[in-house]
């Protein structure tokens, strides 16, 4: 056997762009995926080992206990909410639910990486509408975009990975203007590190508007990033097509009872927000101070529209044991970490020759 087959695959997919995730280097400063720095609460921790004794279990497929506790702290009906296995999971599950071949998903770019993947996976058709000269996303544009076939947009805020936010005005302006059958999904996975007062809690919408869904993660500000969980507030019929597509069981056992016991402990999740909030304060004040265009950062991670020098930059952070993300021609995002962490990249940046 040689492995050698003659069976086909979706001719499509050899134009798929792979998923890039941020490399871990063994001794290196990990800057490049947006975790957060610290290891789980020891609550969490302690609910994660009680769920492994009975690992030998199918999980609820449902999560309905995660459903409810999500709809509980939220205030939004449990009809509403769908949990999926990372938001990322749930990204793919919406396009799948509401999309036919051919159909169209808008989204700016540059935006989350996973969008495009998601979209064409699901054989949908991704418009991308470039970001604005200021590093956000252009509404208009994206208005603009929209056809008879367009199904769902998705509206990245903070935006990955420019970390720049949209406002209350700007937002309702938006959304008052899409047509009531497509559907706009407020992917809010950096919400919880959002200090401008003029940003919306998207589950406002959710809870009165009836095409916009918020997708939240517990991967981010919670900690959770290798347990896979997340979770939609979407309009009652959306959240009954995210659960029928939803790969069974795909939410385990572990990351269920994780979720929970975050939710339990989110004063203090929350307090280590702030943290790394009074982190990235410092780092982006350090960066303007040593001369490089910032945008402002809602998020965990600062964005440096370096373009043609995105990838020696990226170089030169690793040369000093910092793993950065780098977006060839375009930029470079940096997660906000430790503050020793955020010193050594600081230090790397100062030097770096441009
Ligand atoms: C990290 C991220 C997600 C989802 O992460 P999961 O780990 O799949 O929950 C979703 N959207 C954006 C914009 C992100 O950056």
């Amino acid at each position: 056997m040689s492995g050698v087959s003659a069976v086909p695959t979706r001719a499509d997919l050899v134009s798929l762009p792979a998923y890039v995730p941020g490399r871990t280097i063994p001794g290196a400063i990990k800057l490049a995926s947006n975790e957060v720095p610290g290891g789980p609460l020891p609550s969490v921790v302690k609910a994660i080992t009680e769920a492994a004794s009975s690992v030998n279990r199918y999980p609820d497929t449902g999560a309905q206990a995660v459903v409810e506790r999500i709809a509980r702290e939220f205030d939004v009906s449990p009809t509403q909410v769908a949990v999926g296995c990372g938001s990322v999971s749930l990204c793919q599950q919406l396009v799948q639910s509401l999309c036919a071949p051919g159909d169209e998903v808008i989204f700016a770019w540059r935006s989350f990486e996973a969008y495009p993947i998601v979209t064409q996976v699901a054989n949908a058709t991704g418009v991308r509408v470039p970001l604005t000269a200021g590093h956000e996303l252009d509404l208009d544009a994206m208005l603009a975009a929209i056809t008879p076939k367009t199904r769902l947009i998705f509206v990245c805020t903070p935006n990955n990975p420019t970390g720049t936010v949209i406002r209350r005005a700007a937002l309702e302006r938006f959304l008052d203007a899409v047509p009531e059958g497509v559907l706009v999904v407020l992917d809010e996975a950096y919400w919880e590190f959002v200090t401008d007062p003029d940003v919306t809690d998207g589950l406002e919408y959710a809870r009165t508007r009836p095409n916009v869904a918020v997708l939240r993660t517990f991967s981010k500000a919670y900690g959770l990033a290798g347990l896979r969980v997340g979770y939609a507030v979407a309009p009652e019929a959306v959240a009954v097509a995210l659960r029928k597509v939803c790969v069974a069981f795909s939410v385990n056992a572990l990351a269920q009872a994780a979720a929970i016991a975050s939710l339990d402990a989110r004063d203090e999740l929350m307090a280590r927000c702030k943290e790394i909030v009074a982190e990235r304060t410092r780092v982006y004040d350090a960066l303007v101070e040593a001369g490089y265009e910032v945008p402002e950062t809602n998020a965990n991670f600062v964005w440096l529209p370096l373009g043609d020098k995105a990838t020696a930059f990226s170089e030169h952070a690793l040369d000093h044991k910092v793993v950065v993300r780098p977006f060839a021609g375009d930029g470079v995002r940096v997660t906000i970490g430790h503050p020793e962490e955020n010193d050594v990249f600081l230090t790397a940046a100062r030097s770096f020759a441009r």
